[in-house]
């Protein structure tokens, strides 16, 4: 059994906080390394409620400049300073993100002890843009009023394992299993042809996860989000709003579901929820018709993918 990959939703609503939902901000956890994703005002208190270990984060990646999703980013970058944080932190974000935090540490006069760097990505095509031993991310340019990315994040490849017992069969060398987990059959002395298949187990298919709020309905055009075991897909609103969708830049739910339809997905979450739906279930049964596999997050809520 893998560890599972999960996603715990900080926030889960469009625009304006209310007391169910808070605006965007969610959680990946990979092998208990936690990344944030957007950051909307009161972001670290819902860390709080929801058991998130917010010093452990190192890198955080940020979608757009609008308020629903930076508005908890200084507050939080200051308690991480007046906690005494010395660790790195490592934000991706548009370049405006950095400009707003350079106008409020100057307003503040506030000095940080740890280093803040600011990556500025960019909204031109598909583009790697962080890596580490566990994961890689991409961002993928999205339509909306504003510059905008969604992300995907990808497992690394794991090499294949070598059977135990084809080691002690074959006495094999630490340069014979070199050359086998590189894909290699093996030559015994005699001649024969041992199959690379017999002696290595493939390593579990990597796992992917993709975040993609606030956008008009546009991924399915990136061959990359082709097959995603879990897509996050804004739904500010119902089909009927198909019109101020198209205005405001976002998807209706029915949108989302024929978007995680084209892509392949495995399975869809929806959210992003425009704060004049008290019951969200409507909009669920709308996107069901073309995607059964559909659940609306909730605040609060963990998403696994196993
Ligand atoms: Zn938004
Ligand atoms: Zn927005």
């Amino acid at each position: 059994m893998r560890d599972p990959i999960t996603v715990t939703i900080l926030g889960s609503g469009a625009a304006v906080p209310t007391p169910k939902r808070n605006t965007s901000a969610q959680v990946l956890s990979v092998n208990q390394v936690p990344y944030l994703i957007d950051c909307g005002e009161g972001t670290q208190t819902q860390m709080m409620r929801f058991g998130v270990k917010q010093s452990r984060i190192t890198a955080i990646f940020i979608s757009h400049h609008h308020g629903d999703h930076i508005l908890g980013l200084y507050g939080m970058l200051s308690s991480y300073n007046l906690s005494n944080r010395t660790k790195p932190l490592h934000i991706y974000a548009p370049s405006e993100v950095h400009r707003f935090f350079v106008l409020q540490k100057d307003f503040f006069g506030e000095v940080f002890n740890y280093d803040i760097v600011f990556h500025p990505i960019s909204f031109k095509g598909v583009k790697e843009i962080y890596e580490d031993k566990r994961i890689r991310v991409t961002s993928l340019p999205l339509k909306h009023k504003v510059g905008c990315c969604g992300f995907l994040f990808e497992e690394k490849e794991k090499e294949p394992n070598i059977n135990k017992d084809a080691i002690e069969t074959y006495e094999l060398s630490i340069s014979d299993i070199k050359r086998i987990k590189d894909g290699e059959d093996h030559i015994l002395e005699d001649g024969r042809v041992i199959p690379n298949a017999k002696l290595v187990t493939q390593a579990q298919v990597p796992r992917k996860y993709v975040y993609c709020t606030d956008t008009a309905p546009v991924i399915d055009k990136y061959d990359v989000v082709k097959g995603v075991d879990l897509l996050y897909h804004e739904a500010t609103f119902d089909c009927k709003q198909n019109l101020l969708a198209k205005k405001t830049g976002h998807s209706t739910s029915v949108q989302a579901s024929e978007i995680a339809k084209s892509v392949d997905a495995k399975r869809l979450l929806i959210g992003h929820f425009s704060s004049r739906y008290k019951e969200v279930s409507p909009l669920v049964a709308e996107a069901k018709e073309l995607f059964p596999n559909v659940e609306a997050v909730k605040d609060g809520g963990v998403y696994t993918i196993e």
